[in-house]
């Protein structure tokens, strides 16, 4: 995470900045901001410049090889702590064993929040569980604290919600808070500073993140994907959630039904089915260029998804069940010999779109392109 990517909170990011440049580097930090403000993101820019290995004067690289394992969250040196659940399979668990899923919850939406990540858990969740950091953490910290730093100069703890930690967690990182091992620092996240227990506090440095502004959200989002209007709607809707948002903003692509279009589409082209190919393209071509721009940056998504699932593990997917259901069907007829070819043409076609060409001509054109590509035989077999 870079602190160009987080939107508004420029004080805190200068504060951040400042206190690395002028090496005055607190080694109890707590950000602590309402559910879905920048807080997450802020701690893990400056995780990030605080190991960055060619930092500018106000932010990080994002391209050396600590911040590109930063920025996957896969650090050796960056240590999660979050909030677990006992489930089925795993009845003492600690942040390890949950945390390929918190990862994939956080880099999906940096603003997703507690309830966000335990409502993630579905039906494994069968007693209601609110999440806590359990006793075995606290020696989970202790044991890897114990051996040294891996290759960053500034080992990052970081609690996420550490007001879910219960009382035995508390009472055994006190001290850690106190005096951490040489190049080590914590940051604690929190949505809920009341929660956390008075002698914790103290011995933090706290770290005020303030709710998203309008002009924020907006820029977060861009005005093209958010209007002045709807952008108030919703800031009042969720109470400035930034996290809540993008659920919402999500959930209505879905509504709008991508996956249908889509499908209808790929169903026709492959029939060769000029008729129903002339009406799918009428019926687009009426629809608004941003309409039609989003259309083509899905089917953009889903070719990668089709090589994704051919290719690598569908535990990477970023799909939800209607479009799984449409991959594991259509995912042989995408390969590596079309595949480049197709996603080509659709990023020319959405230039086009810009361009304000014809988009009956441009959709017309680009159907007659795919009925050739998905006829491309594939020459190695995979799988
Ligand atoms: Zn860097």
């Amino acid at each position: 995470m870079l602190f160009k990517e987080i939107t508004g909170n420029s004080n805190v990011k200068k504060q951040l900045i400042n206190a690395v440049r002028n090496n005055r580097i607190s080694h109890a930090q707590l950000f602590s901001g309402k559910s879905g403000s920048a807080k997450l993101a802020l701690a893990l820019a400056y995780a990030q410049f605080l190991n960055c290995k060619n930092r500018t004067a106000v932010d990080s690289c994002g391209v050396c090889s600590s911040c590109l394992k930063f920025n996957s969250l896969s650090h050796p040196d960056l240590h999660l702590v979050i909030p677990v659940l006992k489930t089925k399979k795993v009845q003492r668990p600690v942040s390890d064993h949950f945390i390929g899923q918190w990862r994939n919850f956080i880099t999906n939406n940096y603003y997703g929040s507690l309830n966000g990540w335990i409502d993630s858990f579905g039906t494994e969740n069968k007693l209601g569980q609110q999440g806590t950091i359990y006793k075995d953490e606290a020696n989970n910290i202790h044991k890897k604290l114990s051996l040294k730093n891996y290759e960053a100069d500034h080992r990052v703890v970081m609690i996420w919600m550490p007001e879910r930690m219960n009382l035995d967690v508390s009472n055994k990182l006190l001290k850690l808070f106190e005096e951490p091992p040489k190049g080590t620092i914590f940051l604690l996240v929190t949505e809920n500073a009341n929660q956390l227990l008075p002698t914790i506090i103290s011995r933090l440095q706290t770290i005020k993140v303030a709710d998203f502004t309008l002009e924020d959200i907006i820029a977060h989002f861009g005005e093209q994907v958010l209007s002045l209007e709807k952008a108030k709607q919703l800031r009042n809707l969720t109470n400035a959630d930034l996290g809540k948002i993008n659920q919402i903003l999500e959930d209505r692509e879905d509504e709008q039904d991508l996956i249908a279009d889509f499908s209808a589409w790929m169903r026709l082209t492959y029939k060769m089915d000029v008729q129903g190919i002339s009406k799918w393209v009428e019926n687009l071509s009426l629809k608004g260029r941003k309409q039609q721009n989003l259309f083509l940056s899905y089917a953009i998504k889903m070719v990668r998804e089709c090589l994704i699932y051919n290719f690598a593990s569908s535990t990477l997917l970023k799909t939800n069940k209607k479009e799984f259901t449409f991959l594991t069907k259509f995912s042989p007829f995408i390969h590596e010999e079309n595949s480049v070819m197709i996603t080509e043409k659709l990023e020319e076609s959405i230039k086009g779109i810009n361009r304000n060409a014809n988009a009956k001509i441009l959709f017309f054109e680009l159907s007659l392109q795919m009925v050739k590509f998905l006829r491309l035989k594939r020459k190695f077999a995979i799988k």
